[in-house]
């Protein structure tokens, strides 16, 4: 493996929602243009852990941090950042689509305009390669002034990593991008995953529960589970091929070989 160079390190974090301890002393390296998949049982805290690398939780409680995230060496945490910023370079994608009530085109162009504006032309192209990069041109080219409610879920899905996509993120997050989809539909997202990963301009972090998809699509995984406290902990992070054949932790072991069925 060629060098790595961290693109987030987290440090010695924990969360709180109100009073409540949810995450306790996660530390770990995310690799730039590396795939990174957050395993563990429901409720071991693995979406709070990933909003936490865009600060995305604070919109939906209150939520008080210690320790550090280090976005290519600055602290996220610090007060002068820069949130919205901070959110297109550290994109994220939702188990529910969460696509607004527009057309296709105006989705995916949404976060650009804000950036400021831009010739159409300049637009119209920004919209296509975003909706190419996600794999879903052929199926939507000739709707892009159509309804994006109209598209099927897992269409939907794929518009919301276009959209995602369309301001550059220098990481995505997917948080179980595949839910509720259809075997065939899920297999869209994950092949799309595959060509995501092929770039060299992207570090991807993605949460799942299907752990043959995980082993596929990712490069490092971290296992999450909570502790005797109720609290969520990292227990083991590796290169995935280790943590599915020959994880450290006995924890690890276990929760792979249930999930799995078998030890490899
Ligand atoms: P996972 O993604 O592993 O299923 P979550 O991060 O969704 O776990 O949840 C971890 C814990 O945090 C759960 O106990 C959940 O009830 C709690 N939690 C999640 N979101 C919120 C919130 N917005 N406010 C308060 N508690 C929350």
């Amino acid at each position: 493996m060629n060098k790595l160079i961290p693109a987030i390190k987290v440090k010695n974090l924990s969360l709180y929602y109100n009073t409540q301890k949810i995450l306790e002393g996660v530390s770990m390296d995310i690799y730039q243009d590396k795939v990174t998949a957050i395993i563990g049982p429901s409720g071991c805290g693995k979406s709070t852990f990933i909003k936490c690398l865009n600060r995305m939780n604070e919109l939906e409680a209150q939520v008080q941090v210690e320790g550090r995230v280090e976005f290519y060496n600055q602290n996220i945490y610090e007060r002068r950042i820069n949130l919205n910023r901070l959110r297109r370079q550290v994109s994220i994608v939702l188990p529910k689509p969460n696509l607004f009530p527009m057309s296709v085109y105006d989705n995916v162009a949404y976060g650009v305009k804000i950036l400021g504006w831009r010739p159409k032309v300049e637009l119209d192209e920004i919209v296509e390669s975003a909706i190419k990069a996600a794999d879903l041109w052929e199926e939507v080219k000739n709707k892009l002034h159509k309804s994006a409610l109209e598209l099927s879920g897992g269409q939907q899905q794929r518009l919301c990593i276009a959209r995602a996509l369309a301001v550059k993120p220098k990481v995505l997050l997917m948080d179980e991008p595949c839910f509720g989809l259809d075997p065939i539909a899920s297999m869209k997202v994950e092949s799309l995953i595959q060509s995501l990963r092929l770039r060299s301009d992207l570090t991807m972090v993605i949460i799942s529960h299907n752990l043959q998809q995980v082993t596929r699509v990712s490069d490092f995984t971290a296992f999450f589970q909570t502790n005797e406290n109720r609290i969520g902990q990292m227990v083991e992070f590796g290169v995935t091929k280790k943590i599915f054949s020959n994880a450290l932790d006995a924890r690890t072991r276990e929760y792979v070989l249930a999930r799995l069925g078998c030890g490899k």
